[in-house]
């Protein structure tokens, strides 16, 4: 039988952003309900060593520093339904949004805290490998190839950034990039060009990530000429996918502004959107830093703009009542 919900604040996405959002509104008594979505926990029940959450001394597993945020969200009165919204109607507040079986939620204010996905290759070892060598993430897993060779797939902001932090580690980097000149900004490519730690491969694309002997991981990659179509193949322990991100955020798309790339775009400094009641946090609206780290600190402060807006709204009904 489908259900009605009504609640003060609805979080969409349950990764540290909306985990975040769920335990500062349940601590200032907003009664929160978190939808957890198709990830329960986000990007990071994919991830394995996480080494740069602050907090821990000690190496921690993504999926368990998920668990004990939900755990912790739950434990200061959050409800965690497990559904996945497929209809938003912002045109008034209550916002109503319907999950998929047919429950309704009655909102008086909304954080969308809904994640992105990193965009992958999809060629031959790229799953198998993720976690053994391939990555989407250089800030995440860079520490981990300290004195190894490393390559980075892609020719945007992102892969020179990459290249350019994985510096840091390894004297020997790679970018590879499908075509003969980069969509980075000049700047970047300027960086990346003067850095005698850094090569470029023109106009190849990975037709393969290769795996060694045994348990060994990754060891190299399969490559294509894109103007030749000739084989060769690059030795490496670990490889960077840079290709873009996939924000999650179909849903809106006509109902709140985008930006070109498909982020919602927030009030800078803030997590207010263009509608006054629905507030965005983490790697929805954040294409740039996209750290478990940073998207907790926007959950927080859309808890803490939705509270506001919301003690603002019932003293203007009550005095105008
Ligand atoms: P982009 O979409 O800008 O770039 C993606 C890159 O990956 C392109 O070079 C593209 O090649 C390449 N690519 C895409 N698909 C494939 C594929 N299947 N095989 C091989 N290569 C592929 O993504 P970014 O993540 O770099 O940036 C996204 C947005 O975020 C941009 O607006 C960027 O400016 C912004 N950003 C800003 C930062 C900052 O301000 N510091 C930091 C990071 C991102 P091709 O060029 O041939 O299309």
């Amino acid at each position: 039988m489908p259900t009605t919900h009504h609640t003060r604040m609805l979080i969409l996405g349950s990764g540290p952003a909306g985990l975040s959002a769920a335990i500062y509104a349940a601590r200032a008594g907003m009664k929160p309900i978190v939808v957890q979505g198709l990830q329960p926990g986000g990007q990071l029940t994919i991830t394995t060593d996480v080494e740069n959450y602050p907090g821990f001394a000690e190496v921690i597993q993504g999926p368990w520093l998920m668990e004990q945020m939900t755990a912790q969200a739950v434990h200061v009165g959050t409800t965690m339904i497990w559904d996945t919204i497929v209809d938003v109607d912002v045109s008034q507040r209550p916002f109503k949004l319907t999950g998929d079986g047919g429950d309704v939620y009655l909102a008086e204010t909304l954080v969308i805290a809904t994640g992105a996905q990193a965009k992958w290759l999809g060629v031959e070892g790229e799953q198998e490998l993720g976690g053994k060598g391939v990555s989407a993430c250089a800030t995440c897993d860079g520490f981990f190839y300290r004195g190894k060779k490393v390559v980075v797939i892609g020719g945007g902001n992102t892969a020179v950034e990459e290249a350019l932090y994985l510096t840091n580690h390894s004297d020997d980097v790679t970018l590879i990039h499908r075509r003969d000149s980069l969509r980075a900004e000049k700047i970047l490519q300027d960086r990346l060009f003067a850095n005698p730690k850094i090569k470029v491969l023109w106009n190849k694309k990975v037709a393969r990530f290769v795996a060694g002997e045994g348990n060994a991981g990754l060891v190299g990659v399969d490559l294509i000429d894109t103007e030749t179509g000739e084989a060769s193949h690059e030795a490496t322990d670990g490889g960077f996918v840079a290709i873009g991100h996939s924000p999650a955020t179909e849903l809106f798309r006509g109902k709140l502004p985008l930006d070109a790339d498909g982020y919602l775009e927030v009030t800078p400094g803030t997590s207010l959107t263009a509608i006054p009641g629905i507030f965005a946090a983490g790697d929805v609206t954040d294409k740039i830093y996209r750290q478990a780290v940073t998207a907790a600190g926007m959950g927080c402060m859309a808890a803490l703009d939705a509270e506001r807006f919301l003690a603002e709204a019932e003293y203007h009904a009550m005095v105008d009542a």
